[in-house]
């Protein structure tokens, strides 16, 4: 087999992956919410403007959320209905925004109907740009809208597309199966990217220890007979960043403030990449996503088709309920999701799983003062000292804390999983990124 044993050579982790039974199992379509609550924001950026008032009636893909400007993004009803109230709602990681509510009523256009197929090829990349930011098409983990992030600058070329297939994070498991169960859609995609960016090379990148998602790929690059690489790299946490993925495949390092263009890159996710497929191919808006849902306090862990806008608590029941109360509730994976203390929040475009642990699955150590045991710098994959700029922070020295570098720091969360003293570096860093970068010092 042709592997490749690579992967980013500073620091890193090897967090227990608890996806061993999860990866076996088959994404199923959850059921369709009774209430589905949309947010105008799923997106980096500004809002979208509401198109829709309490009792209009919309339908399913509809659009009820327009971009603002270049920096915001559409938003389609997931569901057809009748617009029940608009209220602001706090997303997961504690940011408001209107939200559309929406009953479930009258008749779908795409479900259960028959599939059509588009051509796409001979479709200038401007013009699939367009459709891109037409189907609201964003990054499903960073939120950033992807017509903007294939616009490539006058002056900077693309090298290598590497569709990102890692997903490093414990429990996570929703593009494996993505790679495993749509690896022709997957491998079409990243043909459609390619041709917007033009990247010479093109990589399909996973970790060597999914054989299934490897042979499905492979197997589909052979048939199409399409000009892509699919690489087998070394696991460790954090290989699914943009900044190390980027080093393992390419060997190229994006500078200081930099972005993935500066080292000739271009990443996208797998299920990114199925969702730019399903825009162009199948002319469909990004209404659903694929999700996993695990931990031990859940009866039925699954990988879920979920609509966008399903109340977190739908997922709940829709797997067989708790079996325990839950410890702690994480939307997203455990070192780098956010933290929930209700089940209110819906699903959006970046929810790739939610999380139900029991207290055995948590550390419930005591924090204790820093042991000056250097665990934390020596995990830190870009070479930073976490504690150094978590004390420059806790003292509000924020031009300090610059000077240490936090402004490359990647959240990762590594030091804050490596740190046997339980101290929150990752809040605090992240804390401190964000009175910089707003310009509050
Ligand atoms: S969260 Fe930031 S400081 Fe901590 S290990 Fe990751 S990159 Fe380094
Ligand atoms: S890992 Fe924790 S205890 Fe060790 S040096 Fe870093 S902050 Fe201190």
């Amino acid at each position: 087999m042709n592997l490749l044993w690579k992967t980013f050579p500073k620091g890193g982790l090897h967090p227990r992956q608890m996806k061993s039974r999860l990866r076996g199992k088959a994404l199923w379509n959850a059921s369709i919410p009774a209430l589905s609550i949309v947010p105008l924001l799923q997106h980096r950026g500004e809002p979208a403007d509401c198109l829709v008032h309490p009792r209009d009636t919309v339908r399913e893909g509809m659009l009820i959320g327009r971009a603002r400007s270049d920096s915001s993004c559409h938003v389609h009803s997931p569901v057809p209905g009748i617009v029940k109230y608009i209220d602001e709602i706090t997303l997961p990681w504690g940011e408001k925004t209107p939200a559309v509510f929406i009953e479930l009523g009258g008749e779908f256009n795409r479900l259960g109907k028959a599939v059509h197929t588009y051509p796409w090829e001979g479709i200038p990349g401007d013009r699939l740009l367009t459709i891109l930011s037409d189907k609201g098409v964003v990054g499903m983990y960073s939120g950033i809208p992807v017509h903007r992030k294939l616009t490539i600058p006058k002056g900077k070329f693309v090298r290598t597309l590497i569709i990102n297939g890692i997903e490093c994070e414990p429990y996570l498991c929703a593009d494996h199966r993505i790679m495993v169960e749509k690896a022709a859609e997957l491998v079409e995609g990243a043909r459609i990217a390619a041709t917007i960016t033009c990247a010479p090379r093109r990589v399909i990148a996973l970790t060597g220890d999914r054989p299934d998602a490897l042979a499905a790929l492979r197997e589909k690059v052979r048939e199409m007979k399409a000009d892509i690489e699919v690489r087998a790299l070394w696991s460790k946490y954090p290989l699914g960043d943009e900044r190390q993925l980027i080093k393992a495949v390419t060997g190229e390092e994006i500078p200081s403030g930099g972005t993935a263009l500066d080292a000739g890159a271009v990443v996208l996710n797998a299920a990114t990449t199925l969702a730019m497929y399903e825009a162009v191919v199948l002319q469909k808006p990004l209404i659903e996503r694929s999700i996993t849902v695990a931990g031990r306090a859940i009866r039925d862990q699954a990988n879920l088709k979920v609509r966008i806008g399903t109340p977190l608590a739908d997922l709940v029941e829709e797997c067989g309920g708790f079996t325990r109360m839950p410890e702690k509730i994480i939307v997203g994976g455990p070192l780098t999701g956010w933290g929930l203390s209700e089940l209110s929040a819906p699903v959006t475009k970046t929810t790739a799983g939610v999380l139900f642990l029991s207290p055995k699955e948590i550390r419930n150590s005591r924090r204790t003062n820093c042991l000056n045991c250097g665990r934390c710098t020596r995990s830190c994959p870009m070479g930073l000292q976490p504690e150094a700029i978590y004390k420059w922070v806790e003292h509000s020295a924020y031009e300090e804390a610059r000077g240490e570098g936090i402004l490359d720091c990647t959240e990762c969360g590594c030091c804050a999983y490596a740190c046997p003293a339980r101290i929150p570096l990752v809040k605090e860093i992240r804390a401190g990124k964000m009175i910089l970068q707003s310009g509050g010092v």
